[in-house]
């Protein structure tokens, strides 16, 4: 089976060099366990900071051990009574063509609901970021206003339709043209930033939300968490769900120099990680899957083919490669 390796340490923007294929012979399954073909994983940025070393969240990653996130794959052999062969199922042993499992942790999934790899994404993980950011932590009420960074990613892109669902002005900022168009056509938010374009995000934002913002649903930190806060009124929320522009720094970064603002502003700004909510996964379920059906909730893929460029999938999230779900397909369904 081939896997992918932590070859290195990334110091800075992760490199070709930090990741290694290797192939290795799998032993047979045993009493309990069962086999599965990995069909798709997913690269996502908080695999970034697994890879320093020391935990943070979650376990680091180990120097020459296969790397692990989301995937889908199906069962090609089981001795195992719950798990037969032939079943879908999502596991976190991406990286890699084959893994076993004794099922724990391992869910199966069905193909007839959405397409395979939409488990990784809009019903998956990502997907139940948003909503979980939107609605558990923001708390969001109807006609607020809301930023949302990296609008046009995996999380963004289901922020912004959550929050226009619920009849919010949002305005959103990404770092390309065509990721402006897919925003506005697509996603049907009400006003875009090109943030690569803009000489001063704040008074950019301060243009764009006259009246304030209420909600900032956070995924970049730095400049952009600035600009929230300078753009925010009393009592708005900034949902802090992630950091990107951090995550490559060798050093602890300067912004948000106005963190003061929080205080006279009465701002909550509140953490948070998606998997202390999993208890909330029915909830999520429900919710979503009408607005799938219904075509309020439009979802897109940038799929990199093949395990062993999985690697340059995974560095793309930080040139902003991706519009909506970044996955690699290591086998056809
Ligand atoms: P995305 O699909 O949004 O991919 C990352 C995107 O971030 C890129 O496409 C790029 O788009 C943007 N980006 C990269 N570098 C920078 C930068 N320096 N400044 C501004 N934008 C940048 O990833 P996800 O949707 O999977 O994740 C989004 C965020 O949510 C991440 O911060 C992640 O860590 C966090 N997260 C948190 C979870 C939690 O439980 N708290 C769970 C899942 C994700 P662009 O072209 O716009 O620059």
């Amino acid at each position: 089976s081939q896997q992918i390796e932590l070859a290195s340490r990334p110091d800075g923007r992760p490199e070709p060099s930090n990741f290694r294929s290797r192939t290795v012979e799998l032993s047979p399954i045993e009493d309990g366990q069962f086999l599965v073909k990995n069909l798709w994983m997913s690269v996502d940025p908080y695999m970034r900071g697994r890879m320093k070393a020391g935990d943070s969240y979650v376990q680091a990653f180990k120097i020459d051990e296969p790397l692990e996130g989301g995937c889908v794959g199906e069962i090609v052999q089981s001795r195992h009574p719950g798990f037969s062969e032939g079943k879908l199922v999502l596991g976190q042993l991406g990286w890699r063509e084959y893994w076993k499992s004794d099922g724990e942790g391992v869910q199966v999934v069905d193909p007839e609901l959405a397409p395979l790899q939409a488990y990784l994404g809009v019903l998956g993980m990502t997907g139940m970021t948003a909503w979980v950011g939107l609605n558990k932590i923001a708390k969001l009420k109807p006609n607020s206003t809301v930023f949302v960074s990296a609008a046009s990613g995996a999380v963004g892109s289901v922020v912004c339709q959550l929050a226009k669902a619920k009849d919010c002005r949002v305005i959103g900022s990404a770092g390309k043209p065509e990721k402006m168009e897919w925003l506005k056509d697509k996603a049907g938010i009400d006003e875009c930033i090109n943030y690569k374009e803009v000489d001063d995000l704040s008074s950019e934002l301060a243009s764009l939300a006259p009246d304030g913002i209420d909600v900032y649903f956070d995924n970049v930190g730095g400049d952009h968490l600035e600009a929230a806060i300078d753009a925010m009124n009393d009592f708005g929320v900034c949902v802090e769900c992630g950091m990107i522009s951090t995550y490559n720094a060798t050093e602890p970064q300067p912004a948000p120099r106005n963190l003061f603002k929080v205080i006279a502003k009465r701002i909550r700004m509140q953490g948070f990680i998606v998997r202390d909510h999993m208890d909330e996964k029915d909830e999520f379920a429900s919710e979503m899957a009408p607005l799938i059906q219904d075509g309020k909730l439009l979802w897109e893929e940038t799929v990199t083919e093949g395990l062993k460029n999985a690697p340059d999938a995974f560095i793309g999230l930080f040139e902003g490669s991706n519009l909506g779900k970044s996955l690699v397909r290591i086998s056809a369904d």
